[in-house]
């Protein structure tokens, strides 16, 4: 994978009632005005930058991302090259139903800030760099991919939030690539807890049977390699539903690019 570049300046701005004050008139007033009235920010702290949604170089400098050697299947970030076939030990032992899953960069105390950011703080000018960013970690599996989807929020969750971060990354994806996006191609129907304070048992039986393929996108799913995109893969209980369900209706296979990965200690394979 290329060096996906912080695309900012490093000039650090100090505290400043006036500047907040005029990022709450923005806020009111809209988008356009902030960008007269005030720099660009860095997405994590509040360096300037070039262009919204762009990270400082010493914040870019402190998000791992993830780069070869990884395992074929899950995407484990490998410490040592052992071939490009080679899986962790998880997926030896039990393969998930997803093909292969990538994600951009490890999910740690640094990264944990921009994806919540992303999913709480109604800020979306950081998707297009995202979506850069997914484009260049996901390169093989856009370049077999027919259909980019995301997964799914509950209609409920999404009205709370107002936007699905998922369905954004998932249009950013898809301007990079050319490759079509279907939005509500997974749908949930079932609403499910919070995943956050489950372990894998409990998270796998949370979301069996939540998804289903929506009935208008069958054709779009049959015989089709279609590639799933969510902001952060944890366990792989959610996308394992998802893959399921769009492999029980049809579909080729099923491929998995998020934003970020949780890397665990683990067993180091031979
Ligand atoms: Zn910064
Ligand atoms: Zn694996």
């Amino acid at each position: 994978m290329d060096s996906p570049d912080s695309g900012g300046g490093m000039a650090r701005m100090e505290f400043n009632p006036a500047r907040l004050a005029l990022a709450g008139a923005a806020r009111r007033y809209g988008r356009a005005a902030l960008d007269v009235l005030l720099p660009p920010q860095c997405m994590s702290c509040s360096a300037a930058v070039d262009a919204p949604g762009a990270l400082c170089a010493a914040c870019w400098s402190k998000i791992a991302f993830i780069a070869a050697p990884v395992c074929a299947c899950c995407g484990l970030p490998f410490e040592v090259d052992a071939g490009p076939e080679t899986l962790c030990g998880a997926c030896l032992a039990k393969r998930p139903r997803y093909r292969r899953a990538r994600a951009a960069f490890r999910y740690d105390a640094e990264s944990r800030r921009l994806v919540l950011m992303f999913k709480h703080a109604d800020r979306l000018d950081p998707a297009p760099t995202f979506g850069r960013w997914l484009a260049l970690a996901g390169a093989g599996l856009l370049a077999d991919a027919d259909v980019i989807a995301p997964i799914p929020l509950h209609r409920w969750r999404l009205l709370w939030r107002r936007y699905n971060q998922s369905a954004e990354l998932a249009r950013a994806v898809g301007r990079h690539s050319g490759k079509a996006v279907v939005p509500d191609l997974v749908v949930r129907h079932r609403r499910t807890p919070s995943q956050a304070d489950l372990n894998a048992r409990e998270r796998r039986l949370n979301v069996a049977g939540a998804f289903s393929v929506n009935p208008r996108h069958r054709a779009a799913v049959r015989d089709k390699t279609v590639l799933l995109i969510d902001d952060v893969l944890t366990t792989g209980a959610t996308v394992e539903a998802c893959a399921r369900t769009l492999l029980r209706a049809g579909a080729a296979a099923v491929d998995v690019l998020t934003l970020a990965r949780v890397v665990r200690p683990q067993v180091r394979m031979p």
